[in-house]
């Protein structure tokens, strides 16, 4: 007799499947069988009951600092963020800097907790965060992300961005605060190009962030062109200079909301530049009024997905971390509500996710890390209309959380 599955999960149904439901084994974290009616003997056995299994979600974009900060302000800083046209987008960040005078590890460490714990709830076992990295807040939001890395290792799995969101070159000290960071251990090198004054003090930011990231062997991840500015240029910036280092695959663009005021040939120009470079995009259409463009971007063959960006902060005043709850919304913002376009949304926030931040396995087969969601819904349609939690989150072929 074969020596029992650690788990097995009966009846789940599958994306790209057959109709009818399959048993899944896991043995040491690795996906060992799939087909139908296996059950081998299992120490630990689930019924999907014929609801949809799949990756786990993965969120490639959260300021995990400044969660559940918003009663710190006063809220002009998302009127001025969420304002037409995006034209204050600047002046919102600077305003919203003003609650990292209070950063303290006193209510960031609960804050960040609270955060947390629901994207286990949510069936994310990814994530990628941010830690605002300047001279207001020196390193309390690092230190607080790598101690939270820390403490939900096995479940939820925490890449700290060293994030220097008031700029390098206007803000003098941040970039060697950002080494710093590195130094204590922090994952990703960050950076926000288009905060800065001018054009070249924008190639400064962007090339000083590069250099830190092939001095440290760190993937990076900038946010870029996130104002109404048809003129900003720091997506092109990024792209090229992931080109030139070599950083192919491992350099990530966020927000880049100017994009939708692009002219088309200079989009399908830094479509293809983003191409060559391997990198991918994350966009957050619930967070601002301005999109990128995805579905002319996913036509160019760029990499796209989804992430959570903020929860209850200066920019956004809700946020479950549900990353099903980012799709739905996603859905509406971005007029994707055709059967392709919901899969799409799917493979957003989570196979195209976990690519887009380095995770080069994360896919239901056979010999893969078993990183899965279990859901009560039988398709993906009905998964974004109800955007509940999973009822099993399992991370390494381990149950870490279930509900109901
Ligand atoms: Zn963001």
């Amino acid at each position: 007799m074969p020596a029992p599955s650690d788990l097995l999960i009966r009846r789940a149904r599958l994306r790209r499947g057959p109709p009818t439901p399959v048993d899944i084994a896991i043995r040491n974290g690795v996906v060992e069988a799939i087909g139908k009616e296996l059950r081998p003997p299992a120490k630990v056995e689930i019924d999907a009951a014929g609801g949809l299994v799949t990756e786990s979600f993965v969120n490639p974009h959260l300021h995990l600092d400044k969660v559940y900060t918003a009663a710190m302000l006063d809220g002009q800083a998302m009127q001025d963020y969420h304002g037409q046209d995006m034209g204050k987008a600047m002046a919102a960040i600077e305003r919203a800097a003003g609650v990292k005078q209070r950063y303290d590890e006193g209510w960031m460490d609960e804050n960040v907790r609270r955060a947390v714990a629901l994207a286990a709830r949510y069936g994310t076992t990814h994530l990628r965060a941010f830690a605002d990295v300047d001279t207001k807040a020196q390193l309390v939001g690092a230190r607080a992300l790598l101690r939270a890395r820390q403490e939900w290792r096995g479940r939820v799995e925490i890449q700290v961005v060293a994030f220097p969101q008031d700029g390098v070159v206007r803000e003098p000290g941040a970039a060697d605060l950002v080494r710093q960071a590195l130094e204590l251990g922090a994952d990703v090198v960050g950076g926000i190009p288009w905060i800065e004054y001018t054009d070249v003090d924008a190639q400064t930011h962007v090339d000083a962030m590069f250099d830190l990231a092939v001095e440290f062997d760190r993937d990076v991840s900038m946010l870029v062109d996130d104002a109404g500015d048809a003129g900003l240029r720091t997506l092109e910036m990024m792209a090229v200079r992931a080109i030139r280092s070599g950083w192919r695959g491992r350099a990530l663009a966020h927000h880049a909301r100017a994009m939708a005021l692009y002219p088309k040939p200079y989009l399908q120009k830094v479509a293809a530049m983003m191409r060559q470079a391997g990198m991918g995009i994350v966009t957050d259409p619930h967070t601002g009024p301005l999109h990128a463009r995805v579905r002319e971007l996913l036509e160019e063959g760029v990499l796209v997905c989804l992430g959570q960006d903020d929860i209850s902060d200066a920019y956004y005043p809700f946020g479950r971390n549900n990353p099903l709850e980012v799709a739905f919304l996603a859905s509406h913002l971005l007029w994707m509500t055709s059967r392709d376009d919901i899969d799409r949304l799917y493979d957003m926030i989570t196979v195209d996710a976990a690519r887009a931040i380095g995770l080069q396995d994360h896919r239901l087969a056979v010999g893969a890390q078993a990183n899965l969601v279990v859901l009560e819904a039988p398709d993906v349609l009905e998964a974004l209309r109800e955007h509940a939690a999973p009822r099993h989150v399992i991370r390494e072929g381990v149950v870490a959380s279930s509900t109901g």
